[in-house]
């Protein structure tokens, strides 16, 4: 087969199978090798392991996946790209296409029964062109429900990688820095420009790594307290945590000037600069109490 992901042979695939290109699906095609490449390289793939590609699309990175791992299981919500991946990949015998939304398909269902069968290695690598609407959720999903992946390394809209790699202090730091580095480390391998895809996105993108860490970065004796936590800090930035956190109606002032002086944490700070380990610490002294307030629901006017 020749090579998918060139501007000549993706046009030719949308002609010949007649193929309606839908923006609202984020369909954006690569179709430049060397970002392929890069995204092979990063996800340090070999032929003992199982890949799970959100959106193939037409095949651009599926065909660059199938030849470095050692089975490939693609998920396509677009029923008509499906076919088209059936038909192109048909002599490719380490990929399994399969047709729903990344968001609800069982991912590990499908990775245990392919390396029950196949005998690999538990365990499998998430590799991606996210389409950009599902990219957070889809993260979001990943890690909330624990799933058995060892790395993503995804493509995703620059401000996003950003968010995700971002350290305190920054302007990108925010709560999905925090959800991202407490399960991962993240790196940005390369930034990408949309000129590499068909049709152009409008946006800028970047290719991400998530490396999933042994034991979570800190130490959290509850977890939905933790991010409960992180969530309300982060829910006025301009305002100090003090501030953010008895806006939200989480208790007075006063209650959360001691608590983070007992953590020695300045009450003067706002949120974004607290780092990962400070906010352990005060998530952990309010479960030491048994101080659920942070988990009150944020009123909407402050998030
Ligand atoms: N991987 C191909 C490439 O790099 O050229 C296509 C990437 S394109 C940015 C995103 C793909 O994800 C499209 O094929 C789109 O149909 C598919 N997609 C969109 N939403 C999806 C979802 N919820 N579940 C699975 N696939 C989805």
């Amino acid at each position: 087969m020749d090579r998918i992901a060139t501007p000549g042979a993706t046009r030719g695939i949308i002609k010949k199978y007649d193929i309606k290109v839908r923006k609202t699906l984020g369909q954006n095609f690569l179709i430049e090798r060397k970002f392929i490449d890069k995204i092979i390289a990063a996800a340090e793939l070999d032929k003992e392991q199982i890949v799970v590609e959100i959106g193939p699309g037409i095949g651009g990175l599926t065909q660059a996946l199938v030849e470095a791992a050692g089975h490939v299981i693609a998920l396509e919500i677009d029923q008509a790209l499906v076919k088209t991946l059936q038909d192109n990949f048909c002599q490719v015998n380490n990929l399994s296409v399969i047709h729903g939304d990344a968001l609800k398909i069982d991912f590990e269902y499908l990775t245990n029964e392919i390396s029950a069968r196949e005998r690999y290695a538990p365990g499998y690598k998430i590799v991606a062109n996210l389409p950009y609407y599902i990219s957070t959720p889809l993260v979001m999903r990943v890690l909330e429900e624990h799933l058995n992946f060892l790395s993503m390394v995804l493509m995703v809209q620059k401000e996003v990688a950003r968010r995700m790699q971002a350290l305190p202090g920054t302007k990108d730091y925010g709560a999905l820095s925090i959800k991202i580095q407490y399960y991962c480390r993240a790196k940005i391998i390369t930034q990408v420009p949309n000129t590499v895809f068909f049709p152009r996105p409008e946006v800028e993108s970047a290719v991400i790594k998530l490396e999933k860490r042994d034991q979570p970065a800190v130490k959290v004796r509850d977890e939905k307290m933790f991010f409960a936590l992180v969530r309300a800090a982060f829910s006025q930035r301009r305002k100090t945590m003090v501030n953010a956190l008895s806006n939200a109606g989480l208790g007075p002032k006063d209650k959360w000037e001691r608590i983070l002086e007992e953590c020695e944490i300045d009450s003067k700070r706002r949120g974004e600069t607290l780092s990962i380990e400070e906010f352990a610490r005060v998530a952990n002294l309010l479960s030491v109490r048994g101080d659920a307030s942070c988990c009150l629901p944020v009123p909407p006017k402050v998030r």
